[in-house]
């Protein structure tokens, strides 16, 4: 069975693998299909501890709780979060899961590190299983403020999950301030934004933005076959043509509608034979209502400018509905001459890192949102407010007329940047925190 398994290729991955074969460490985790459990088994050096979830779960807990009421909630409630008893049950259940299946991994002294908002009562109910572990919790998404938070039926149970941890990390300072102060408000912590003191205990309190593996996008870029890919993509797309690109998962924080339309304001004073948009958007969620909703706008969006601006063999917004494997992700961002990261909310946006790590040639704009947690390291990027269109129209404006230099010196700031504070730097950053 053990070589059907494949590690997952993500920035992620790649930096914890080298880290648990290091420590002869234990992943526990969901297998990624319903009602399939196999046996505790080794791979690649480290422990895989898979957890159970049946289908009935997967429904409640996952596409409900995590992705209907959490998920919305915590950014900026773009999308009417839904608060079900009935989702509920099963987030606790599958945490409880998780926790105990953790418990059993962990020697006294060891070190559990937990990531992500699917798993937020972990910490507590492992602290209550094993007192005698060190508990750490990432979260990768945005921590929401005290007036939005405050609406969570769960709030109280929620804080008490995350503060069984010693160490809570969020990827911006916002996030950290949030989360202290909820927790003082709602689960009678006491402290600052750097340390709580809960009953006897501390909880520390850190910022510690993720990355990407930024070495492996920029020795890609730099290959014989990637650059080949991007030089055809250039001749296809239209040789003399600014080409400008997205790539997203299918997600209505994204902003991809936001980006579609400041592009269509674009065309109204530019010729469409100067300019080219390529979405390249992988399918996400599609269980979930406002998700289904979202890709209909967008196509519906993407209809009407080509409706409006296409002619025969000039096509002015390329859609691609789908997954795009890592070379060819590589050769569109080598190609890109501004690459657009426009998102109403999101904890970091890695797509942004892994455009400015491919550019290896130095140039190309970088149009972000202020509501990117990447906007707080990338501030030379054109920075947008997503919610004002012209604004985001007249910063695409300015991206695409951007003269060379400047797109140098801004490119070369963010370059420094990403290649010095990449994934494996962030996960040392945590662990360090952790162990100290
Ligand atoms: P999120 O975690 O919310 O999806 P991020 O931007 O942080 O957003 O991470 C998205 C990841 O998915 C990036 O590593 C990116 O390369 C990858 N990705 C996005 N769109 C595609 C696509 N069409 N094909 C393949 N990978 C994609």
């Amino acid at each position: 069975m053990n070589d059907e398994w494949q590690t997952s290729p993500g920035g992620l991955v790649s930096a914890l693998v080298p880290i648990l074969q290091e420590r002869h460490g234990s992943w526990v985790g969901w297998t990624g299909v319903a009602d399939f459990a196999p046996e505790v088994f080794g791979h690649d050096g480290i422990e895989l501890r898979p957890v159970p979830l049946s289908e009935a779960e997967l429904d409640g807990y996952y596409f409900g709780f995590c992705n209907g009421t959490l998920w919305p909630l915590y950014h900026d409630a773009i999308r009417v979060p839904q608060y079900h008893r009935h989702w509920w049950g099963p987030y606790r259940e599958v945490n409880r899961r998780f926790a105990e299946e953790t418990a059993r991994a962990l020697h006294p002294g060891d070190v559990a590190w937990i990531q992500d908002y699917q798993l937020q009562l972990v910490p507590g109910l492992l602290r209550d299983l094993r007192d005698d572990v060190t508990i750490g919790f990432y979260l990768h998404i945005p921590f929401p403020p005290v007036e939005l938070f405050a609406r969570l039926p769960w709030r109280k149970e929620m804080l008490d999950g995350l503060l069984g941890a010693d160490v809570i990390a969020f990827q911006t300072q916002l996030g950290r301030h949030n989360f202290a102060r909820c927790a003082k408000r709602f689960a009678g912590a006491q402290g600052g934004t750097r340390q709580l003191r809960i009953a006897d205990r501390i909880v520390r309190l850190k910022t510690a933005p993720i990355s990407i593996d930024a070495a492996r996008f920029s020795e890609a870029a730099e290959s014989a076959s990637v650059q080949r890919s991007a030089a055809r993509l250039r001749e296809e797309l239209g040789s003399n043509r600014t080409v400008v690109l997205g790539v997203d998962r299918l997600d209505y924080t994204k902003g991809i509608d936001v980006r579609l339309r400041a592009f269509e304001t674009l065309l109204e004073s530019h010729p469409a034979d100067d300019l080219v948009f390529v979405q390249i958007a992988v399918p996400s969620r599609e269980e979930v209502g406002d998700y289904s909703a979202m890709r209909a706008l967008v196509e519906q969006i993407v209809g009407r400018i080509n409706g409006d601006h296409a002619r025969p063999g000039h096509v002015p917004v390329h859609y691609l509905y789908r997954n795009v494997p890592f070379e060819q992700l590589v050769a569109y961002y080598a190609a890109a001459d501004v690459m657009t990261v426009t998102p109403l909310r999101d904890g970091l946006n890695l797509v942004a890192k892994e455009y400015v790590a491919s550019r290896v040639n130095g140039d190309g704009v970088l149009v972000l949102s202020e509501f990117a947690g990447a906007a707080s390291e990338l501030p030379s990027a054109v920075l947008v407010n997503p919610h004002d269109l012209d604004g985001v129209a007249a910063s695409l404006e300015r991206a695409v007329a951007m003269p060379i230099e400047e797109q140098r010196q801004r490119m070369g700031r963010m370059r420094r940047q990403v290649q010095t504070h990449d994934v494996f730097d962030w996960a040392q950053k945590c662990l360090t925190d952790l162990n100290a």
